[in-house]
C-alpha cells in the first residue's frame, strides 16, 4: 500500500533535494531534515504498551512504544536516512543491507548483509530514497523476510508508479512511504524527474 505524504515542509525540502544547484553539503543536510520529518508520519501507528507511571504531582496513565524498531538503509544512498530517523529513534536499532544495480542488466545484487537479531519481533524500516524499478528496495526486502521480518514499511523519498507497483505486487504486506511520486524511468533506469543519482549526490562521487 502507497501512503504519499504531502506535508508542504517535506514538498520545499524535496525540492532543494532536487535542485542541481544544491551542495553535497546541502543535500546531505536536506535529506537528513526529510528522513526525519518522514519518520514522523511512518511511525504515526506504531503501537503502544499503556502504562502507569509517578509524575511529580501524581500517577499517569500512558503509552510507550511497545516494539523495537530497527532500520536497514540500503546501501549506500539509504545510509543518508539514517540519522535524521534516529534523532526520533534513537534507540532504534540499524542493519545495513548492500546492494547495487547492475547498470546493464538493472538486476540487484546483494554484497553485503549484516542485520540485528529477533527481526521478526521489530518493526523494520527499510530505508533507500529512490524507488526507481523497485529491484533492489524489492531484493532488501526479501533478504529482511528471509531473516523472519514479519513488519515492514519501505521509506523512499522519491518512487515511480513502476517501482510502487513492483513492490505493491511482490510484497502486499508492505507499507510504501513516499515523499514524492515522479513521471517515469528513463533508459537507463533513473527517476524523471527525480534528483539524479541519490548516492552520488551525497557522498559527492
Ligand atoms: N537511484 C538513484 O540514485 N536515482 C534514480 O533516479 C534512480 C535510482
Amino acid at each position: 500500500m502507497l501512503i504519499l505524504l504531502k506535508h508542504p515542509l517535506l514538498t520545499h525540502k524535496l525540492t532543494q533535494l532536487r535542485r542541481k544547484e544544491t551542495s553535497t553539503k546541502d543535500f546531505r543536510e536536506t535529506l537528513d531534515e526529510i528522513a526525519g520529518l518522514m519518520a514522523y508520519e511512518v511511525t504515526n501507528d506504531l503501537p503502544l504498551n499503556i502504562i502507569t507511571i509517578n509524575t511529580p504531582l501524581s500517577i499517569c496513565q500512558t503509552g510507550e512504544l511497545a516494539m523495537d524498531i530497527v532500520l536497514v538503509p540500503v546501501l549506500r544512498a539509504g545510509l543518508g536516512m539514517v540519522d535524521g530517523i534516529t534523532k526520533l529513534l534513537p534507540s532504534a536499532k540499524v542493519g545495513h543491507i548492500g546492494m547495487y544495480r547492475d547498470h546493464t542488466t538493472l538486476e540487484p545484487l546483494t554484497y553485503y548483509t549484516k542485520l540485528p537479531d529477533n527481526l521478526q519481533d521489530a518493526i523494520v524500516m527499510v530505508l533507500d530514497p529512490m524507488l526507481a524499478t523497485g529491484g533492489s528496495s524489492g531484493a532488501a526486502i526479501k533478504v529482511l523476510k528471509d531473516n523472519g521480518a514479519k513488519t515492514i514499511k519501505l521509506v523512499c523519498v522519491i518512487g515511480v508508479p513502476e517501482g510502487v507497483r513492483k513492490i505493491e505486487h511482490d510484497h502486499p504486506d508492505v507499507q510504501i512511504y513516499l515523499a514524492g511520486l515522479d513521471e517515469r524511468l528513463n533508459e537507463k533506469g533513473y527517476i524523471l524527474p527525480g534528483l539524479g543519482d541519490a548516492g552520488d549526490r551525497l557522498f559527492g562521487t
